[in-house]
């Protein structure tokens, strides 16, 4: 038995009143499901309109010139009485099918971008508001890449609550005492877990506003105009594009003296919590590790720390580092400095790791994190195919962040250091800009660096310790957090505001700061360097008072030799 069923214009996203310039069928014909019926053609793009199921097609309702909109009717098919009509959005069910849409020149999408990371969803998410037509390919299921999935976010939601329940224990001092915490690790997973959901989500949505194709799949570069992809269904698809906006991102390096043992985690294997070891060792002394050494203390687990350099936090003055590991000494056994692993023996008690360096004795330990750096994701890309220029992994671009190949640009880990998430996400600004065709670089004078540890240390441009190496002629003011009402009101008068200004231009180059909610604000630092400001601009701007961002401004004052909350200045 027959039916029939209308085919009518799917949803084709904002278009509306297109001109249908090619029909492919005529009253009479057999078509088979998702067959091209018709094509329509905007000033921006061509689409096919397919059949949303097989039969015969026993009335055409449109002609050649014609404009149509989504929900016109097309034609009359001639159905099986059982057929059902397939994910046509607009006819059928899954919203997330859109038909076909090619640019006009042939390519499937106008931008193509390679990962949903901080750059990538950056990048695509401006280029549709610019009016491209985008196609945005992630392996995983979710958006977000590192930061949101298995970076930043997880690991700022469990440094909340290690800093939350080490300030609660802190009170006690102040005559308020609560019990110990009683920890319950899965719901502490939970807590993450959703924190990142509720991020991933809102990516997954602001895609979908802005009709961003999302592709769940792996792409490698067969040419310069296209990529083939390995589908999370196991198929494979060719996707053409016109411009292309490299985001793959960065993995955790794996220091080959490690073996594979589930105890032997990276930074995506600890923020998963398996357990609260009893004893953790820490292989790594940059901002990572130092993050997530504060995470599984504050849970209970004792740590040691080694580090092949023979400081913490390399790039950060060594007054703050000083200062930092003061306020963390109760959290290590041994932070063992110029010292590297040597062995792991894995045995049933535990890991026996050896050491070479400052300390020589085995330890045993039920876990170990490697935190050793991160290295970008570009081998897996088949950059060659499509002639992209790499050095050590590194995709290198210029101030456009266009790689050698005209229509390639890359953005964020995988350009290299710093790999930070808002470094990405400004890169992947100007790359979508560029590829829409504006004109603009990527021309930040700095970008912040923030080790959300507790206490925060935080620090942007020239630092004092790169002054003096460099011989550069700049004046350094210190605000000591001993001088702030609020800072002594909060229990963090040990913290410290420093500024680093120009000799030659007056100019602030550089600062740097430690205590609590240093990385917030570390971002007046940031825009009055961008704006090139001098310490007459920071001190006179009137700071909130009791605030630590006061702190700020009070720096400002002492280089100038005007301020009044610490001692006379000689010579000022
Ligand atoms: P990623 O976020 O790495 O995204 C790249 C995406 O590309 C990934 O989702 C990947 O699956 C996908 N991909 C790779 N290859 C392919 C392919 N062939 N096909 C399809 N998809 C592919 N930065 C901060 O600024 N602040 C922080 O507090 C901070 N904390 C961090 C904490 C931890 C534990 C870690 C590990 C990192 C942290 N970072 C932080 C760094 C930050 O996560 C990265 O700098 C940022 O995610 C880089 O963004 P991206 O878009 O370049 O790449």
């Amino acid at each position: 038995m027959a039916r029939v069923i209308e085919v009518r214009v799917p949803d084709i996203g904002d278009f509306k009143n297109v001109p249908v310039v090619e029909i492919l069928a005529k009253a009479g014909d057999t078509v088979e499901i998702d067959q091209s019926l018709l094509i329509v053609e905007s000033d921006k793009a061509t689409m096919d309109i397919p059949s949303p199921a097989a039969g015969r097609i026993s009335e055409l309702r449109i002609t050649i010139g014609e404009t149509i909109s989504q929900g016109d009717l097309i034609a009359l098919l001639e159905v099986e009485a059982q057929v059902e009509p397939a994910n046509i959005p607009g006819l059928g069910r899954s919203p997330d099918h859109r038909p076909e849409i090619r640019p006009t020149g042939s390519n499937d999408c106008e931008l193509l971008v390679i990962g949903g990371g901080p750059g990538g969803y950056s990048a695509a998410f401006r280029a549709a508001d610019l009016g491209l037509n985008v196609i945005l390919i992630e392996r995983y299921p979710t958006l977000g890449g590192v930061c949101l999935n298995v970076g930043c976010i997880p690991s700022k939601a469990l440094l909340h609550v290690a800093a939350v329940s080490e300030e609660a224990e802190r009170l006690s001092a102040y005559g308020v005492t609560f019990a110990a915490p009683d920890i319950d690790l899965s719901k502490l997973r939970y807590f993450k877990s959703v924190t990142v959901g509720r991020l991933t989500d809102g990516l997954g949505q602001m895609a979908k506003m802005r009709k961003v194709d999302f592709v769940q799949g792996e792409a490698r570069f067969t040419a310069a105009d296209r990529v083939s992809v390995d589908l999370s269904n196991g198929l494979s698809r060719e996707i053409t594009f016109s411009k292309c906006i490299i985001a793959a991102g960065s993995s955790p390096v794996a220091l080959p003296v490690f073996p594979e043992d589930p105890r032997i985690v990276n930074s995506t294997g600890a923020l998963e919590l398996p357990s609260i070891p009893r004893r953790m060792l820490v292989v790594g002394g940059g901002i990572i590790g130092l993050e997530m050494a504060t995470v599984y203390s504050a849970l209970g687990a004792r740590v040691d720390l080694v580090e092949l350099f023979d400081k913490l936090l390399p790039g950060v003055d060594r007054d703050l580092v000083k200062i930092w590991q003061k306020r963390n000494a109760h959290r290590f056994d041994r932070v063992m400095l110029a010292t590297k692993v040597s062995e792991v023996g894995l045995t049933p008690d535990g890991l026996s790791v050896t050491f070479e360096g400052t300390e020589s004795a085995s330890q045993i330990y039920d876990m170990i994190l490697q935190a050793a750096g991160r290295k970008p994701n570009s081998g897996s890309l088949a950059l060659e195919a499509a002639g992209v220029r790499v050095e050590g992994g590194i995709i290198s671009v210029d101030r456009e962040m266009r790689t050698n190949v005209d229509n390639i640009f890359a953005v964020g880990d995988i350009v290299g250091q710093p790999m930070l998430a808002h470094k990405a996400v400004h890169q992947g600004h100007v790359a979508a800009e560029v590829a829409a065709g504006r004109k603009t670089g990527f021309d930040a004078k700095i970008v912040p660096s923030v080790a959300y540890t507790d206490p925060e240390i935080a620090w942007v441009g020239v630092t004092e310790d790169e002054a003096k190496a460099k011989g550069l002629a700049v004046e350094v003011s210190r605000f000591p957090w001993s001088a702030s009402g609020r800072a002594i009101a909060n229990g963090a008068d040990y913290g410290l505001t420093k500024l680093i200004f120009s000799k030659e231009s007056g100019r602030i180059v550089g600062g740097a700061i430690i205590g609590p909610a240093a990385g917030d604000i570390i971002g007046e630092v940031c825009l009055a360097i961008e704006m090139g400001a001098d310490a007459v601009d920071i001190g006179k701007t009137i700071h909130p008072h009791p605030t630590l961002g006061e702190t700020i401004g009070m720096a400002a004052e002492v280089a100038e030799g005007v301020c009044t909350d610490i001692p006379p200045q000689r010579g000022k």
